[in-house]
């Protein structure tokens, strides 16, 4: 892993983001308050800019700037989880780049900050699913897929979707679909 395909992997993410923003939002108005689409764009158009105005050179540095640019304009549940997540993967970046190690990191910057547990119907989901698969060496597209496709049949119990109470079954957890768009874009730029 070098800092060329970690931008790259960011720069794809963002891409996804961008393209999927209005299937993100949609998912959010049948458990939420719709506005996740837009709240990931805000968030990604910011980590571009600040990227490209910071040039940083260390792959701590890059996830730092992340941190930053989502925590400060994602806003929502969802701007002081990604937040915490890349800043946990910053501090980890410095002493391993062992993707499973980065991961994991990231996961337990969201619970620290979060306190959803697994089956919660929220990121953590994903996140849990491939820092578990990387640790195997068997993250594949379709672990991704499952992890997503899981959260339909669960019933949300952290976060804005939890208010539905059994309303929320039956629907795809919206972060965890944004999640998922970061770890393809990894999948598709990083090799371990
Ligand atoms: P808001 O709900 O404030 O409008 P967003 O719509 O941007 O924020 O983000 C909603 C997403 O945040 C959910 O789909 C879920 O994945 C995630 N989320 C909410 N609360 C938590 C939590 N406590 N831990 C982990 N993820 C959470
Ligand atoms: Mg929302
Ligand atoms: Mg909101």
């Amino acid at each position: 892993m070098n800092v060329q395909e970690v931008l790259n992997w960011l720069n794809d993410f963002a891409t996804l983001i961008t393209d999927n923003k209005d299937y993100l939002s949609d998912l959010d108005t049948s458990i939420g308050d719709g506005d996740h689409g837009n709240n990931m764009l805000r968030g990604v158009i910011a980590m571009q800019q600040q990227l490209t105005e910071k040039q940083p050179t260390t792959i701590g540095d890059i996830f730092k700037v992340t941190a930053m640019a989502l925590m400060s304009n994602v806003g929502g549940a969802s701007g002081p989880l990604y937040g915490s997540a890349f800043m946990a993967m910053s501090k980890k970046a410095n002493e391993s780049e062992v993707l499973a190690d980065l991961i994991l990191a990231g996961e337990n910057g969201i619970q620290a900050r979060g306190k959803a547990e697994l089956n919660e119907k929220t990121m953590i989901d994903i996140w849990f699913a491939v820092a578990n698969a990387l640790q195997v060496k068997q993250l594949t597209q379709r672990v991704i897929d499952d992890a997503i496709a899981a959260t339909k049949n669960l019933q949300a119990t952290k976060g804005r979707a939890s208010y539905l109470g059994e309303r929320s079954i039956g629907h795809l957890d919206p972060g965890t679909v944004s999640s998922g768009y970061l770890f393809t874009a990894m999948m598709n730029n990083l090799h371990g």
